[in-house]
């Protein structure tokens, strides 16, 4: 594994697995100043995941304190209860991930999708689950506005729910850095799940917020740094806002099942992503259920109208 420095303060350790298929693998940062460091993420737990960056952070000279967790999803919390064990840290969490970790044997939704009858990938993916619970027998708990120390730098959590009801941002404001994990990503679309996993119109306020402490770059959970951060924010919030007046405006043609709008909205989807396209959906139709426009209709196929 080759760290790639980012700014006089903050590493990326990559290290993409040999199982990982999609093309933007987790992104785990090392925040250091002086020989006191942190890590942003954990990455996936499997042997050559765990052991390359603990070869590298050896070699490196720096005493991890803290393994700062943006949100539970396996790809970036499995790796944090081996890492912590090893070096001797703390991992470090928001408590309203704690359910959804204790649930781990449950169908909570992920980052990936389980593609339908491969028994390998299920059977590593219950691992991940399993692995990434373990980081929440005795982490820190945060909150909003709690500051972590790293030497020097100071560390702002920032409570960003959505994408995860216990998702987290860190706020470094010495070097203008932004960690956003899942909540704002570069390339591709952050999925957001309906309650009780995610939640759109949390997910849409927390973009906001980010956006009024005026990062200048966000360093994602998964893809490169964006240097244009508060343009990039902007960007994810009016395409939420426009995939809500497409919505709206199918439901006022009488597409009135999640079905049906997932299918006109995303005509060419691949199978695979197709349950977290009806999640993201779903997400839509519930922020507009409880602002008072959407009515939804019980039936077998529940159905949405228009208020
Ligand atoms: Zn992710
Ligand atoms: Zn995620």
């Amino acid at each position: 594994m080759e760290a790639q420095q980012l700014s006089e303060h903050v590493f990326s350790l990559p290290f993409r697995p040999p199982f990982f298929i999609g093309y933007l693998a987790p992104n785990v940062y090392l925040v250091r100043d002086g020989d006191e460091g942190a890590l942003v993420d954990s990455g996936f737990s499997d042997d050559d995941s765990v052991n390359q960056r603990l070869a590298w952070l050896r070699g490196a000279n720096v005493r991890i304190r803290y393994i700062l967790l943006t949100h539970h999803h396996f790809d970036h919390a499995s790796g944090a209860h081996r890492l912590a064990e090893a070096l001797g840290a703390q991992v470090v969490l928001h408590a309203q991930e704690q359910p959804f970790l204790e649930a781990w044997r449950e169908e909570v939704p992920q980052d990936m999708d389980i593609p339908a009858g491969q028994e390998e990938v299920r059977q590593r993916i219950q691992r991940f689950r399993y692995d990434a619970a373990q980081a929440a027998r005795d982490p820190l708990w945060v909150q909003d506005e709690t500051e972590l120390k790293i030497g020097r730098l100071v560390l702002h959590i920032c409570y960003t729910p959505g994408h995860t009801m216990g998702s987290i941002c860190i706020w470094m404001p010495q070097e203008g850095i932004l960690f956003t994990g899942d909540t704002a990503l570069g390339l591709g679309t952050v999925a957001v799940s309906p309650p009780p996993y995610g939640d759109m119109g949390l997910y849409l306020r927390s973009l906001e917020r980010l956006k009024n402490l005026g990062p200048q770059i966000l360093l994602p959970g998964h893809g490169p740094p964006v240097k244009d951060a508060i343009r990039k924010i902007q960007e994810l919030i009016d395409h939420r806002r426009e995939r809500e007046e497409q919505i709206l405006g199918l439901l006022a043609q009488g597409k009135d099942t999640v079905t049906s709008l997932v299918q006109a909205i995303y005509p060419e989807l691949d199978g695979r992503i197709l349950p977290m396209a009806h999640r993201q959906v779903s997400a839509h139709l519930h922020k507009l259920m409880q602002e008072g426009q959407v009515l939804l209709i019980e039936a077998e196929e529940p159905r949405y109208v228009l208020a």
